[in-house]
């Protein structure tokens, strides 16, 4: 018999509570599984001011003193679960901290006390073990924001043995990411000068939050095997830490992320006009009217719909698609776009738009609902990033029957199979170079599959009945999880 593990999962967003990407779909999603597979999972995050504590009915269960640097500041516990599960999610807040109306930037300027907000919510996790008499056997850290709870949990907390017994976890959400700060705040954030080293946490003379967090865990992962092995390679990839990760291989790991069914299924979707699955995957077109109604489209018949939802950001490869686009609005196709980010790609969508009014439909916002829509309104689905740790988009649209076109990297790489490679199993189409030619060339394959229903609707079924589900990937998190422990034993051994 297995034992059962406490788990705590420390983020700084998590659906349905907060999120501005990836990172909250996975952290929402993975403590379910857990539990389902009888572990006792339990999530923490900082109470935003977004987070309405009458909707989720947040209960307050204690206050702590959290010391940092020279101060010693109060954060308030509070309690809920995820809704519609038994999912215990811990809130830490401080008003002056998280009282804010985003959570990390505001008009694309990153809040300037950032490394004190995520330093704040690291030391808050540990202390707030001691104060609920819960420890968990395995912290599961994610991103920078969540780095320093390994450098503190060993350079601070070493001597206690509750702490020593628990192990550690860091997932890379995205290594472009880092919480890279002056050097001065090491002091601020309670940390001694001797870590601020090119061995702990000193990068290119700042402080860094992530390198911290790799240094520090007992297991290291990321969200695809195949970005796990490209952030070791060159500095594209790894940003810096490639020698790092080199160095802690054997501690590295690759886990795809599941997609939360619950949340993405175009069955059960209350965002959509219609249900269907993929028994009844013909009703997609009523769903893809409604939404080019929405977008002030036009019905074109035969006319493809590509999807696009994305941050907008270099990343994502809009570079790629900038040096095609004139190209691809000459096909057969309509294109609609969901997205905010970089304004020097807010102004390129706009100016696209105006080209092309009749093809292109550009939101500029962040919109749920919407981009429930799209997913299944959709009948092909862009992705053509430059990296990508994992990637959802393509999962969900996978679900929704909505066939991804995708750049052949990280996750990508690892789930999508080209279609013209193997048109038994394949989807298209993934690409292995970078620039826009490529990515042309697959829309228009992409197109003429579309135009073939003999080949488009078995091809629009495979993709509905696959299962990206969560429960394969959390069974390897446990795998992680009791390395971790491991790892620990023989710290102490
Ligand atoms: P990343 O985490 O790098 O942004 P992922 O593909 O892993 O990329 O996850 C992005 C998630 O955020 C997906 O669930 C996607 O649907 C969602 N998303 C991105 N931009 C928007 C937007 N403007 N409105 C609504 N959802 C969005």
């Amino acid at each position: 018999m297995n034992k059962s593990l406490k788990v705590l999962l420390a983020s700084s967003e998590v659906v349905p509570f907060a999120k501005t990407g990836g990172l909250a779909d996975v952290a929402g999603a993975l403590p379910k599984a857990l539990k389902k597979l009888g572990h006792d999972a339990r999530i923490v995050l900082p109470k935003y001011k977004m987070i309405d504590d009458a909707k989720f009915g947040l209960k307050e269960i204690a206050r702590i003193k959290v010391p940092l640097g020279e101060k010693e500041e109060e954060a308030v516990i509070k309690t809920a679960v995820v809704p519609g599960t038994d999912v215990k999610v811990y809130f830490i807040d401080n008003p002056s901290l998280y009282g804010r109306d985003a959570l990390y930037q505001e008009k694309g300027v990153d809040y300037p006390d950032n490394h004190l907000r995520f330093a704040f919510f690291s030391r808050a996790v540990l202390e707030m073990m001691k104060a609920l008499k819960w420890y968990p056997d395995v912290i599961h850290c994610n991103d920078w924001q969540t780095g320093l709870i390994p450098v503190y949990l060993k350079a601070l907390y070493w001597a206690d043995p509750l702490y020593q017994a628990v192990g550690t976890v860091i997932t890379i959400h995205n290594i472009a990411y880092q919480g890279n700060f002056p050097r001065e705040v090491i002091e601020e954030i309670g940390l001694a000068w001797d870590l601020f080293n090119s061995d702990k946490l000193e990068f290119w003379g700042n402080v860094s939050f992530l390198k911290g967090g790799l240094v520090y865990a007992d297991v290291i992962n990321t969200v695809s095997k195949t970005y796990a092995v490209e952030i070791q390679t060159t500095n594209e990839y790894g940003r810096g830490l490639e020698g790092l990760l080199t160095y802690r291989k054997k501690d590295l790991y690759g886990i795809v992320n599941g997609l939360d069914y619950e949340e993405w299924n175009p069955a059960t979707d209350k965002f959509l006009p219609v249900n269907y699955n993929a028994d009844s995957a013909d009703k997609k077109k009523e769903v893809k009217k409604a939404l080019l109604e929405e977008n002030g489209l036009k019905q074109k018949d035969n006319f493809p719909l590509l999807g696009l939802i994305s941050r907008l950001d270099d990343q994502k490869g809009f570079d790629i698609l900038a040096e095609v686009m004139p190209q691809i609005a000459e096909l057969d196709l309509q294109f609609v776009l969901l997205g905010t980010g970089d304004p020097k790609y807010h102004t390129l969508m706009e100016n696209l738009k105006k080209k092309y009014p009749e093809k292109f439909a550009v939101n500029l916002k962040f919109d749920n609902a919407l981009a429930h829509r799209i997913y299944a309104g959709s009948d092909l689905f862009l992705m053509p990033s430059r990296f990508e740790p994992c990637g959802l988009g393509q999962l969900i649209s996978l679900k929704y029957g909505t066939i991804p076109v995708v750049r052949k990297t990280g996750g990508l790489a690892d789930t999508i199979k080209d279609y013209n490679e193997d048109p038994d199993n394949g989807l298209p189409s993934r690409e292995g170079q970078t620039e826009g030619q490529v990515l042309l060339d697959a829309v228009k394959r992409a197109l003429k599959t579309y135009n073939d229903e003999k080949k488009w609707k078995p091809l629009v079924r495979r993709a509905m009945l696959q299962d990206w589900s969560w429960s394969k990937s959390a069974a390897e998190y446990v795998e992680l999880y009791k390395i971790s422990l491991g790892a620990r034993q023989g710290v102490m051994a």
